[in-house]
């Protein structure tokens, strides 16, 4: 029958170099979708409790999604899973290009990865035939060089994923790459990578993959793209930092479509955010102490969108997108070209570390994607020491002579390099700012924003406290990627799935009601955390279902790429199926939920004197008991019940 799911995955031993194809039920795909959803039902007890993140019993996965390759639009994204080094709990991260198809036309819904190699070695399917290949002459060499020469090898059609530097060095902060420096990055899945001695998948296969009604798909998909081509003329960046500046000043807020920030991304990218997030208090600033304040339009103009955009040189989608929001830049220097820098790059790289040098942006994008380490989490860690810096925790001396001075680029371009390549004092960062702090000690600890040991995203909490209850609740603390009170908005799950809160179109409130707990705030929340699952399961991109899921229809396109004939009641079940399931596999490895929490300083502990976010606190602790309510969690510890178990179907010995 044809459903969209290939219905098989690969197993592949390193330690012993075999290889085992398993078939997969038609009811777990029932059950869990594809993607991140199957790889938490197989993954869940095939990852032994207590399991060393880098030790050879961790398993990493490659999977794709349900919808992949299927004919429905936004469905190019792949991801990796396995236990995270960086935090001890389910790990994940997500990626476009066009490696998630090729994982299918291999025959697979996912490649999982056990045991460890005893030299390096990079997988290569070609067709039917599997291999385990040497890759002594690619250790030591970054992920574009090592995909420009597999390529060269295996031809220009493989699909390759693979680690640079970082991930060889098992930096806790680094991940996998694809497409020439994309990355799937967070989690610190590169260093299970470079503990297997795995330096690159490389995909070459012709597998048909087959939809139960194509006409139906392509019906669907048709009338989304006539949403997505809708585009209105936006006028210079300079008014997006303005409506930034509005935004903040306003006592009230409005209830975003997401047809805004679709034309935004078409027009600039996620850079589109770069000037007007800091003004209204949604990027952090100076390691999250600073504000608004400090980074005015200004200093933000370093990172104007109309002054990247001229840099782009041309504009690219990931598989099956018709959107296209990424592009690659020209630049002088060592590198002459990269990706366009993302806003989270930018702020994290920029704003957070007080850096207003335009061509150091372009230069650390080029240097972390090359060396397959995450941007946010990099920027994070050189705040967080320049932070100890200025207040005398750590001196010039302990920084390998380094003047890490606010803002000083030249400082932070050496500072990458030494993190990529575990140098000097870049051994003692290149795990993050928790990990660093704790061994600088004397205090360190204070001033390193981490949930659960992942630095959150360019998102902050005190302008919309959803971040931060995702950033703490979620079985991969610290991920912006989930859920927010934005994305709520913009996700219009009301108009389709009964009982959720509804809003009306540009619906205006008091900014005040943002902060307050409510159970309406974490049905929201809890329905981002099922819907994003379901996203996740289907491989589609997150940008594309903030259209909405009238104009983004994800559970017809499953409906009709299936044949199964669900409400969107089920799928939103299914959703909350993978999350309690994650949070069992967390629980199962030792994981107290309640220690995920954000630190303090960005829930407004204490509240800023200035700025944007002036005043405000996130009543935490009670958004999180309430959200873990909403799951049939134990609302005081955020323990799975065994009742909810039971009527999930999971069996979480
Ligand atoms: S919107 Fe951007 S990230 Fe998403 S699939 Fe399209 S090109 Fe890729």
């Amino acid at each position: 029958m044809n459903r969209g799911y290939m219905g098989k995955i690969l197993m592949v031993d390193l330690s012993k170099g075999e290889f085992r194809e398993e078939t997969i039920r038609d009811e777990v795909y029932e059950k869990y979708l594809s993607g991140l959803g199957l790889a938490a039902y197989l993954l869940h007890d095939r990852i032994p409790a207590g399991a060393d993140p880098l030790g050879p019993e961790n398993v990493l996965g490659f999977v794709s999604g349900l919808l992949t390759g299927t004919g429905s639009l936004f469905a190019g994204r792949w991801m990796v899973v396995g236990k995270s080094p960086l935090t001890g709990t389910w790990g994940d991260a997500n990626c476009g290009g066009s490696f998630s198809p090729a994982i299918k036309r291999c025959g697979y819904d996912g490649i999982f990865f056990t045991g460890a190699s005893e030299k390096p070695v990079y997988l290569y399917i070609k067709n039917n035939k599997i291999e385990l290949k040497d890759a002594s002459s690619l250790w030591g060499k970054d992920a574009i060089e090592s995909e420009e020469l597999l390529q060269e090898q295996h031809g220009r059609g493989a699909r390759v994923a693979v680690i640079g530097p970082s991930g060889e060095k098992l930096s806790l902060i680094s991940g996998i790459c694809n497409d020439k420096g994309r990355i799937a990055a967070r989690s610190g899945l590169g260093a299970v990578m470079g503990s297997k001695k795995l330096k690159a998948v490389v995909l070459d296969g012709k597998k048909r993959i087959a939809s139960y009604d194509q006409a139906a798909v392509r019906k669907l998909s048709k009338k989304c793209n006539k949403w997505v081509q809708f585009q209105l003329p936006l006028g210079p960046s300079i008014g997006a930092g303005l409506l930034g500046t509005l935004l903040r000043v306003l006592p009230t807020a409005m209830a975003m479509d997401g047809m805004i920030y679709k034309m935004i991304l078409r027009q600039w990218g996620t850079g589109g955010l770069n000037q007007m997030s800091p003004e209204w208090g949604d990027s952090p600033i100076k390691n999250w102490k600073g504000s608004s304040t400090d980074w005015p339009l200004k200093r933000s103009k370093s990172a104007d969108p109309d002054k990247i955009k001229r840099t782009e040189f041309v504009k690219y989608h990931c598989y099956s997108c018709p959107l296209g929001c990424g592009g690659k830049c020209s630049m002088t220097g060592k590198y002459s070209e990269t990706h366009k820098p993302e806003y989270e790059s930018v702020l994290a790289l920029g704003g957070l570390c007080m850096n207003e040098d335009t061509d150091s942006l372009f230069l650390l994008n080029e240097m972390l994607n090359r060396g397959g380490m995450d941007t946010i989490s990099a920027g994070a860690t050189i705040a967080f020491a320049m932070e100890c810096y200025e207040r005398g925790i750590v001196t010039r001396e302990d920084m390998d002579g380094i003047d890490l001075a606010w803002g000083n680029a030249d400082a932070m371009v050496v500072l990458v390099h030494k993190m990529i390549n575990r140098e000097g004092i870049g051994d003692l960062l290149a795990d993050g700012s928790r990990l660093a702090a704790e061994r600088i000690g004397k205090g360190a600890h204070l001033y390193a924003v981490h949930a659960g040991g992942q630095e959150p995203a360019m998102h902050d909490g005190r302008q919309d406290p959803g971040f931060a209850v995702h950033y703490s609740v979620e079985p991969t603390p610290g991920r912006h990627t989930i859920g927010s009170q934005l994305y709520y908005e913009m996700f219009q799950l009301w108009k389709k799935v009964k009982g959720l809160p509804g809003k009306w179109p540009f619906q205006i409130y008091h900014k005040n009601t943002k902060y307050k707990a409510s159970i309406d705030k974490a049905k929201e929340a809890a329905a981002c955390s099922k819907y994003m699952n379901v996203i996740n399961g289907s491989g589609l991109c997150m940008f594309g279902t903030f259209l909405g899921v009238t104009r983004t229809p994800t559970f017809d396109w499953l409906n009709a790429v299936t044949g199964w004939n669900k409400t969107p009641e089920e799928y939103m079940e299914i959703g909350a199926r993978i999350q309690t399931l994650k949070q069992a596999f967390n629980i199962r490895q030792g994981v107290e939920p309640k220690n995920n929490k954000l630190s303090g300083r960005a829930l407004g502990l204490p509240p800023q004197a200035e700025g944007a976010n002036k005043g405000r606190t996130v009543p935490i602790d009670k958004m999180m008991e309430d959200y873990w309510q909403q799951f049939g969690w134990d609302s005081s510890t955020g323990k799975p019940t065994v009742d909810t178990l039971v009527r999930l179907g999971i069996d979480a010995r």
